[in-house]
């Protein structure tokens, strides 16, 4: 039963002091879940033939790993460059940005296969 609307309008408009304090608990208890996509390690440096390799480990650390090859992967791929300068950059940024996409996409798919296998209903 609400007897003063004005009252309970502004109460809804600003927090109690309480609810403000229950607002940044939360907050606070707040764990981030865990991410498909892991930062990437470099374990091997220039020369070393697997110079470019990125690695994802299992973000559980349990050993597990994806090695990708960013530096092969534009290699492979043919490069298609109008022949309008102005889209030049415009057409490469694309191209890397297909290309990131794709990356993220079979580093993501391993991590839920892997997940699958390993760390069922994690
Ligand atoms: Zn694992």
């Amino acid at each position: 039963m609400i007897d003063d609307p004005e009252a309970f309008l502004a109460r809804l408009r600003k927090p109690t002091a309480a609810e403000q304090l229950a607002e940044r608990e939360a907050a606070a208890a707040w764990v981030p879940e865990l991410t498909t996509m892991p930062m990437p390690d470099f374990p091997y440096r220039w020369p070393h033939p697997l110079g470019g390799t990125a690695r994802f480990s299992c973000p559980l650390g349990c050993g597990w790993y994806h090695d990708e090859r960013p530096d092969l992967d534009a290699a492979a791929q043919p490069l298609v460059v109008p022949l309008d300068p102005d889209r030049i950059e415009d057409a490469l940024t694309a191209q890397a940005d297909a290309r990131a996409e794709a990356l993220c996409a079979r580093v993501e798919r391993a991590v839920a296969d892997h997940f699958e296998q390993a760390h069922p209903g994690r």
